[in-house]
């Protein structure tokens, strides 16, 4: 079974691809190179074909048939150079096949005249024919169907030429007929594999490159289904903050480090008052709006070294690094005050928004981030059981109580 698509389907005759899109598509991307080998050959065969001139002047001298010649031999050079040029500017493979097409008839009519100029010389002018054919087979890119019909061309006319003017006899005839056969099925062969073999090495790159770029895109598509996941485990839906296992990781980190560093470390835990109420007096809705608010002030009057986790329903955990008591106080009771002092909904004008926050702090001694948690919370505890809306300290007698 073909690895290729259909699309890619090279013909077996031409040597071309069935679909026309792909063809114009190898053209186009050829085009470059087919301008560049195609007036190179072209000014080559050119000069080639004037030198004969000087075989011209040996065999005919100065007489009428020399001046006829190199008349012509000038008409046909003067042509493939200018179309060398017109094709090196303006030739495209894709858009101008018959100026591509061209010189091969220019020549080739020149070929054929030198026969009734020159009848005597038919077997050198065999050898060129033969050659001339080879090198419209080889040397001209990528036209094989063009090339064919002018080197059948150049063979008919050139034995016409040679039967009219040279007056060879049938067996002579028939054996220049033979070669001329054989080196058009061999040019023929040779250039229909290249053809096919270039179109083939060209679908194979596309079809490569095809892969490629599905393989880019699956890439960034799983990117991005991996970016969603770490969101959705890293991050709380309703606030955006850290979800409560990622904040656990990161707050775990900052402490070792503070540690480390031989530097305080506070944990906040921040637990909104009455919310419960806020739920049943304005609905559910209006208690997630509160929640995000409360998030976005805490994300707003706190270091971005300071990490913020939402830890469950109305509770949020925040983790300070390098912060002692002094400061943490400070940072909790502006907290505290932005809260209720957060501007509220028309509807919820009556409500006295206000949270209470429980504050630990490591300092030096070996604490781990669960014991430090539950210390916060515990001081949390005892700001609700002493009315809310304040902020409280752990210290040892509050394990106490
Ligand atoms: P306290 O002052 O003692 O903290 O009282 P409270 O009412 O705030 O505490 P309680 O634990 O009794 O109630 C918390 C409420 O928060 C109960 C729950 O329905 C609500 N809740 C939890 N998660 C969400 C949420 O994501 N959105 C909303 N709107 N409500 C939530
Ligand atoms: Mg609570
Ligand atoms: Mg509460």
């Amino acid at each position: 079974m073909s690895l290729l698509k259909k699309q890619y389907n090279v013909h077996w005759l031409t040597g071309q691809f069935c679909e026309d899109s792909s063809e114009s598509m190898y053209r186009r991307s050829i085009k470059t190179r087919v301008r560049f080998e195609s007036s190179l050959s072209l000014i080559v065969a050119a000069v080639i074909f004037g030198m004969f001139a000087i075989t011209d002047y040996s065999l005919l001298g100065l007489t009428r048939e020399y001046y006829l010649l190199i008349t012509m031999r000038i008409v046909v050079v003067s042509l493939c150079l200018l179309l060398a040029y017109i094709i090196a500017r303006r030739g495209s493979y894709s858009h101008k096949i018959w100026l591509h097409g061209m010189p091969l008839w220019i020549l080739a009519t020149g070929i054929i005249l030198i026969v009734p100029l020159r009848p005597e010389s038919l077997s050198t002018q065999v050898t060129a024919v033969v050659v001339a054919t080879m090198a419209f087979y080889l040397l001209i890119p990528n036209l094989l169907t063009v090339v064919t019909f002018a080197s059948l061309y150049l063979s008919t006319g050139f034995l016409v030429s040679a039967v009219l003017f040279a007056e060879i006899a049938p067996v002579e005839t028939l054996r220049i007929a033979l070669l001329l056969v054989m080196t058009n099925v061999v040019g023929f062969c040779a250039l229909l594999r290249l053809e096919s073999l270039q179109r083939k090495q060209f679908s194979l790159l596309h079809e490569a490159r095809d892969q490629n770029r599905q393989l880019l895109k699956e890439i960034a598509h799983r990117k991005s289904l991996e970016e969603q996941l770490r969101m959705v485990a890293e991050r709380d839906a309703l606030t955006g903050l850290n979800s409560r296992s990622h904040f656990m990781k990161r707050a775990k980190a900052l402490l070792q480090s503070s540690r480390l560093e031989k530097v305080p470390f506070s944990l906040f835990m921040i637990d909104v008052d009455h919310f419960k109420s806020i739920n049943d007096t304005w609905g559910h809705s209006q208690g997630d709006w509160v929640l995000t608010k409360i998030s976005e002030i805490c994300a707003h009057s706190l270091r971005p070294t300071d990490v913020i986790g939402r830890f469950g329903g109305e509770e949020f955990v925040v983790a300070l690094p390098d912060t002692g008591p002094d400061d943490a106080l400070i940072v909790a009771e502006r907290l505290k005050t932005k809260v209720a002092e957060l501007p509220l909904k028309e509807e919820m004008s009556e409500l006295c928004l206000s949270v209470t926050i429980g504050i630990a702090i490591a300092h030096s001694e070996e604490v781990d981030l669960q014991a430090l948690i539950s210390r916060a919370d515990q001081s949390l505890y005892v700001g609700k059981r002493d009315g809310r809306n304040r902020v409280v300290m752990y210290r040892k007698r509050t394990e106490e109580e």
